[in-house]
């Protein structure tokens, strides 16, 4: 049995979990005071939802094999170099969880997390060549050529999150204008969403797809039009570098499958790029299976 820790940009995650199966997990948000002292609260939640998840499932840490975390941001080693949404950077965390556990222990970036659970074990198993988008908070990302996860050497590679879509366009908290997530994720459109509904105080993404897209309001309309647009003209940009045969979607966007807004909106703006597909079919389109959970079952993965 291995831990898996997922670091989010609402709240920390830690579940067990034996392969594909996450077998218990919990989880605690982020306060207004933890968001001043960061990295302490980070490792505070890590090292406390550990403790109590084996205590409340009467599990001891011997029969732990390793500790898998992932992150958002550029991760190097053991360190977070810049995760500008948690506004973390050059941020030693396996340094500071050592102190408290005896373990392997290994850290990724989320979305690449994400990516390897869906690659090992759901929507991409049967691909070689493919694309995981993790449209949540922000957005990232990874990319499989010949069943191999391309990982950055050198750089924050591989972000697509900060691909630039929009030339001057909205500032980033990487120092760009007009990348990508700015445009194409869930938190923007939750933005947009209630500013435009005069609504205060935190919504939930399940609460705004169940109630707020209403797509006969032309101003939701509108919204929620160009978001998907943004999310076309990414992919778009995406399949002319990488060609794969298949794109999975991952974070809360996943849980739009089966929506009108995914498979009348989405799709018939995707669709509609075929003509420039002149030897067939774009690439496949799938939702990931283990939804928000394939970041804590990916992290766990070596
Ligand atoms: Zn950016």
């Amino acid at each position: 049995m291995k831990i898996g820790v997922d670091i989010g940009g609402q709240h920390v995650a830690v579940g067990l979990v034996e392969n594909d199966n996450l077998i218990v997990d919990k989880s605690e948000l982020y306060s207004a005071e933890d968001r001043e002292h960061i990295e302490d609260a980070i490792v505070e939640k890590i090292v406390r939802e550990i403790n109590e998840i084996l205590e409340e499932n009467n599990i001891t840490m011997d029969k732990i094999e390793s500790i898998g975390i992932g992150s958002p941001g550029t991760i190097s080693g053991g360190s977070i170099v810049k995760a500008g949404n948690l506004g973390l950077k050059d941020f030693n965390l396996l340094d500071r969880l050592k102190e408290h556990f005896d373990k392997p222990m290994h850290l990724r970036n989320d979305g690449k997390c994400a990516a390897l659970a869906e690659k090992a074990y759901g929507s991409l198993k049967d691909y070689d060549d493919a694309l995981f988008l993790n449209i949540g908070t922000g957005v990232g990302g990874a990319a499989f050529l010949g069943g191999k996860l391309l990982e950055p050497k050198r750089y924050s590679g591989f972000e697509f999150g900060h691909m630039v879509i929009e030339k001057d366009g909205i500032e980033c908290t990487c120092g760009k204008k007009g990348c990508f997530e700015r445009y194409a994720s869930i938190k923007s459109l939750k933005n947009k969403v209630t500013s435009a509904l005069n609504l205060e105080g935190d919504i939930s993404g399940r609460y705004m797809r169940e109630n707020l897209l209403d797509m006969n309001n032309p101003e939701i309309n509108k919204i929620v039009n160009e978001f998907l647009d943004s999310i076309v003209l990414g992919i778009n940009n995406l399949i002319d570098i990488f060609e794969p045969e298949i794109i999975c979607f991952g974070g809360s966007f996943s849980y739009y499958e089966g929506t009108e807004i995914f498979e009348n909106y989405f799709k018939s703006k995707y669709y509609a790029l075929n003509g420039r597909f002149n030897e067939g079919e774009p690439p496949k389109l799938v939702m990931a299976t283990f939804k928000n959970n394939a970041g804590i079952i990916g992290a766990t993965i070596d």
